[in-house]
């Protein structure tokens, strides 16, 4: 069985860690395509600053859902990076304990190969008339060049970043911030900088440059100014009322969708079991970030709480989300979802503690209200809204608004992804990313529909896959794709 990986971040590298283990592991051939700079490791995880932290502590993040600590035992066995305080380790070394099993693997094993190329071109290759297909995946735009598989995993990870004041290619503006070790090399020491977004991508920058541009202050600015929620102590959930009887007795009632109103219940039910008072919690911010950081900071065991539930809710959002019918799905993402983003995702305390840090000292500046940024070949204006100041100018911009989640979004910086909507491989999904099965994982053809032996994981699977993108799912989503490969061939 011929076997393409394309990507080999943490997907990528799980699917070749199942691959391994799998009872016809030597009937396969191979092939793992990334690029050089990121092969094993991934986008997350590629090698950067040490100030970039993993968001869950160490101990709790692996490859291996059998084993949490696996990647805590790789961190204490190896000699090379020691830290004082190892609860929360930087990203790269996640990266480097990924990458140790492809090295390993690749030295073991001759059916293994990776390929240190970017793949431009996946296309289906069938005769008119016949349902049986191969795929061609190419790193050139040579047709003769372009090798055949029997199955194809797409794990290429996220989108291009958004870039939503149409500023990409502007004197000044950085638009994608990793790594965060190179975004300052050709900023001068006495440039306005500013950071466009306050999500997690933003922390990473602002740990990061503040340390290296300490002479100027830094503005963070998005429309709501909001940062993330801090992790509280997570204590282990489970879910005794939001469970698939109860969801697969709600479809039989409900022409074959469980109503929003009904799911939401149900979760607010198993919220009661855990004394949870979440409405105080959901409602918390007050809109001064210094305040929102030290109530999540004094709140531990309450706020861990909350993000345990709603951590555990969005490992089963597969089929949860799934069971919505459409409307009620948009419902969802236009009422609900705040709530999931504002309290998924944490930064660590230590992260928090730092930006109380630099508040307080004036180094960093939050400003919500962004309404429109311009460019004059010189600086950057800002517009704000509602504020007294509502314009400033800055030489230097860092985009960290986020990856995109539409097709329609795309340009040549996701060539692979137009080409195959093109080629008719793949088809965007209404909600985002491209269509799959929710239960298989397999990509669905607009020419060829359901496709037996190609499967898509992570962030391009957004429409599907909502909020499934940390570690643990996407390993899970791994562990099930090959399972399921196994026991269709
Ligand atoms: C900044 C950031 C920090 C995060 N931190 C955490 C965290 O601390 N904990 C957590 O659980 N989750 C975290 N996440 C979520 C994270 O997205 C997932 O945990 C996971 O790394 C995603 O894995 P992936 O394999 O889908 O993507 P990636 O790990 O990015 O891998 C995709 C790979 O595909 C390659 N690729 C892309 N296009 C091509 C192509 N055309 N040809 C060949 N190769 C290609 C890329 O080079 C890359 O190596 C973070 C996400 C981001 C963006």
């Amino acid at each position: 069985m011929r076997i393409a990986i394309i990507g080999t971040g943490t997907a990528g590298v799980s699917i070749l860690r199942e691959l391994v283990k799998n009872k016809n592991f030597s009937k396969m051939h191979i092939d793992a395509y990334d690029s050089t700079k990121n092969i094993g490791q991934g986008i997350p995880f590629q090698n950067d600053s040490e100030q970039l932290l993993i968001n869950l502590p160490a101990e709790q993040m692996s490859l291996n859902l059998d084993n949490k600590r696996e990647f805590f035992n790789w961190y204490e066995h190896q000699s090379t990076f020691k830290y004082k305080h190892p609860e929360y380790l930087p990203r790269f070394l996640f990266g480097h304990y990924m990458k140790s099993f492809i090295q390993k693997y690749n030295e073991q094993f001759e059916n293994i190969h990776l390929i240190e190329q970017q793949v431009q071109e996946v296309f289906i290759e069938a005769g008119i008339g016949q349902t049986n297909v191969i795929y061609n995946v190419c790193t050139s735009e040579e047709i003769g060049k372009c090798k055949k598989y029997d199955v194809v995993f797409l794990t290429i990870g996220t989108m291009s970043y958004h870039d939503p004041y149409q500023l990409k290619g502007k004197k000044g503006y950085i638009h994608t911030p990793y790594p965060t070790y190179n975004t300052l090399d050709e900023v001068d020491e006495t440039e306005r900088i500013a950071v466009v977004g306050t999500g997690l991508a933003s922390l990473d920058v602002i740990r990061y440059v503040v340390s290296h541009h300490p002479n100027l202050p830094i503005t963070m600015t998005s429309r709501k100014g909001q940062l993330p929620s801090v992790r509280g102590e997570m204590p282990e959930v489970h879910f005794e009322h939001l469970t698939p009887v109860q969801l697969n007795q709600l479809k039989k009632e409900h022409f074959g969708n469980a109503p929003l109103e009904k799911v939401i219940k149900l979760f607010l039910k198993d919220c009661a079991r855990y004394d949870l008072p979440i409405k105080q919690l959901i409602e918390r911010r007050v809109g001064n970030p210094i305040d929102d950081l030290t109530y999540d900071l004094n709140h531990p065991i309450e706020l861990g709480k909350l993000q345990s539930l709603l951590e555990n809710a969005k490992e089963n959002l597969n089929w949860i989300w799934n069971s919505l019918s459409r409307k009620d799905q948009k419902r969802f993402l236009s009422e609900y979802s705040w709530v999931l983003k504002d309290n998924s995702n944490p930064m660590p305390p230590e992260t928090a503690r730092l930006l109380v840090d630099y508040i307080q000292s004036g180094q960093i500046e939050i400003k919500s209200g962004l309404e429109n940024i311009e460019y004059d070949d010189k600086q950057f204006h800002f517009e704000f809204k509602d504020q007294q100041e509502t314009k400033q100018q800055f030489d230097v911009v860092i985009n960290a608004t986020g990856s995109k989640t539409q097709l329609a979004d795309l340009d040549e910086d996701d060539q692979l992804i137009i080409n195959m909507e093109n080629r008719q491989v793949i088809q965007a999904h209404p909600l985002g990313g491209i269509q799959i099965l929710a239960e298989t994982n397999q990509v669905i053809s607009p020419r060829y529909g359901t496709l037996d032996n190609m499967y898509a994981i992570g962030q391009l699977t957004n429409g599907i896959n909502q909020s499934r993108n940390g570690v643990t799912m996407i390993v899970k989503q791994a562990v099930n794709v090959v399972k399921h490969l196994t026991k269709n061939n």
